[in-house]
């Protein structure tokens, strides 16, 4: 970098024009084709208890503007130091974008960080990673036996993308396919997220793609309810709100045409539709979050219609009236429009 004002103005914009060159995590490189750049301290990417996996993402000069020159064919070369001394050397290719791979056994460094045998073995780019993992699959004692066929088993395995970006690991199909065999040897046969290529292989049953129509999880059409935003609708998160009567016949055809369009993206035995991710509750759409199944006046009036028609009567909760039976989630909260109402009450006039 120049080291004086206008000669830093001069090379342009920064992030645009240039990139800040620096050792932190995360942070831009500025990289000349065929130039090694100055090295980076290993220690400054060390997270504690985890093992390094490097993600490497070559940007063109102009790739952060909203056209992006996106690289293809990106061969990234990488050398390990120690003492000034070359102590190993990788090449990792992104055939299809400008991401590629690297585990560095940073695990294994020895005392003070000094590189032992078993980090110079054990680093090596996500290719060979990925095989590696796949032949510790294969030569497992019982690896000849069948692998199951009838029992669906289902996971998530992508990370490819011909781009760059979130969970993009590699731009090389070659290091997911690998990785896809090992997910076979463990019994999976069917997915729900990986690249689109992955889903025409099974379409076309081509490859593993012919082992891995058992199942598939897709998402679905999510919760009715209105999530609470700013528009304030007292609906959100509220099943049983009038409004939301006779839902299920409007999201009758919208579940169909998502069950439509997975099918027709990759068929499989059994479809399942995730509603939502990370198993959340249609309470967290309300003002009052879990508190609401509580707070609410229509979600009391279903949960206790609920309760009898499960055979039960007040007598079994030693109540005298239906009001005081409420979900213990809440129990005592205040629904959003008792807050309001009781901020309105206290508020002094003027
Ligand atoms: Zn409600």
């Amino acid at each position: 970098m120049p080291a004086d004002e206008a000669g830093v103005r001069a090379l342009g914009v920064e992030g645009k024009q240039y990139f800040l060159t620096s050792d932190k995590w995360g942070k831009s490189l500025w990289l000349k084709e065929g130039v090694w750049s100055a090295s980076v301290p290993l220690a400054s990417m060390h997270i504690p208890g985890k093992r390094l996996l490097l993600t490497i993402t070559v940007d063109g000069m102009q790739a952060r503007e909203k056209s992006p020159a996106v690289l293809k064919d990106v061969t990234v070369e990488l050398e390990f130091l120690h003492e000034g001394k070359v102590i190993k050397r990788l090449t990792e290719r992104g055939p299809d974008g400008p991401t590629v791979g690297f585990r560095v056994a940073d695990d294994e460094l020895g005392p003070k960080d000094t590189p032992t045998p078993a980090f110079v073995r054990d680093t090596k780019g996500l290719l060979d990673y990925a095989k590696e993992r796949l032949r510790f699959m294969q030569t497992l004692p019982w690896a000849s036996r069948p692998l199951p066929k009838r029992f669906a088993i289902v996971t998530d395995c992508f990370g490819y993308k011909p781009g760059s970006g979130f969970a993009v690991r590699t731009a090389n199909k070659e290091v997911l396919l690998t990785e896809l065999e090992s997910v076979r040897e463990l019994g999976v046969n069917g997915l729900r997220q990986t690249p689109d290529f992955v889903f025409d292989l099974i379409k076309e049953k081509k490859g593993i793609g012919k082992d891995l129509s058992r199942i598939r999880i897709a998402i679905g059409v999510g919760y009715p309810v209105p999530i609470w935003n700013a528009h304030k609708n007292l609906a959100s998160g509220c099943p049983y709100n009038p409004a939301m009567r006779g839902y299920e016949e409007k999201e009758k055809a919208q579940i169909l045409a998502t069950l439509a369009y997975v099918e027709q993206q990759a068929p499989a035995d059994e479809i399942w539709l995730l509603e939502v991710d990370e198993i959340p509750s249609v309470f967290d759409w309300a003002p009052e979050s879990k508190s609401h199944q509580s707070t609410c006046p229509y979600c009391r009036a279903a949960f206790h219609e609920f309760l009898r028609r499960q055979g039960l009567t007040l007598a079994d909760f030693g109540a005298k009236r239906w009001e005081d039976v409420r979900s213990t989630y809440g129990y005592w909260s205040k629904s959003y429009a008792e807050t309001v109402a009781a901020a309105a009450s206290a508020a002094p006039s003027s």
